[in-house]
């Protein structure tokens, strides 16, 4: 299996205090790769180095095989990375529609009803409330759009900061479904930055725990619903 995405040694934080060290791992074409760790870990920092809206310190990021450890966040989204942050970072005042035009102005696909089309295919939920403000969507269906916004710019690496985080278990259950069948049907794939142990056993193949900044262990998704584990590297 070639590689999507490798990190080589990467060191990375803020204002020059690193917060995630040495840092090496890579996820193959087609892989579903959880990062598992508890509050604080560095887990989204890790995630914001990857997308590169962080720059390393130290160490390298290939993507494809090519260096983009210089590239800045645009250019990676150009490159082929697509992330949908902690938060979903929708636009509360513009429809539905509309903010999923704005996906095609930083993905590798240009602007189409055509791209739309395909979006509201996978979630029906979102065409039935394509004029609705987003602000006014419940939790899951703002991650679905979040989520639908970067699949319109076709990505080729799906960077995914706790999909989980503050939504109700039934739709936790569907977005983990949706990766798994964008996955099965489309072979994108994914690093999913999570908490919820629930959602990485029903949709990684694979499981890396970070802690303190590190890469810690690897751990199989299953091997996470062990208590004892799940008390030495998840409890707060
Ligand atoms: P959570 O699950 O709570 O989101 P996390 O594993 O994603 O946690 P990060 O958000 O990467 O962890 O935070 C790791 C460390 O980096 C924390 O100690 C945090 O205080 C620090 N940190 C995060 N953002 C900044 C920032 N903008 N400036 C300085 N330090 C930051």
């Amino acid at each position: 299996m070639s590689a999507m995405l490798e990190l080589e040694g990467v060191t990375s934080g803020y204002d020059g205090i690193p917060i995630i060290r040495d840092v090496t791992f890579e996820i193959g074409e087609g892989q579903i790769l959880a990062v598992v760790g508890r509050n604080g870990a560095g887990k989204t920092t890790l995630a914001r180095t990857i997308i590169g809206l962080l720059q390393p310190s130290r160490g390298k990021i290939l993507l494809r095989g090519e260096d983009v450890t210089r590239s800045d966040a645009r250019e990676r989204a150009l490159a082929g990375i697509g992330y949908v942050p902690q938060g979903r970072g929708i636009f509360g005042r513009l429809t539905v529609d509309e903010n999923l035009l704005l996906g095609t102005a930083v993905g590798k696909r240009a602007a189409s009803e055509r791209a739309l089309v395909d979006v509201y295919k996978l979630f029906p939920i979102l065409e039935q409330r394509r004029l609705q403000k987003g602000g006014t969507l419940s939790g899951g269906e703002q991650q679905m759009l979040a989520i639908g916004r970067v699949l319109i710019g076709a990505p080729s690496l799906l960077v995914l900061d706790e999909p989980s985080d503050g939504i109700q278990p039934s739709i936790v259950e569907q977005i983990s479904n949706l990766v798994v069948q964008l996955n099965q049907d489309h072979g994108l794939t994914t690093l999913l930055v999570e908490q919820n142990i629930d959602m990485v056993v029903s949709c990684a193949h694979r499981c890396f725990v970070m802690d303190k900044g590190s890469i810690v262990t690897e751990v199989s998704p299953k091997g996470l619903e062990d208590p004892e584990f799940a008390r030495q590297y998840l409890a707060v």
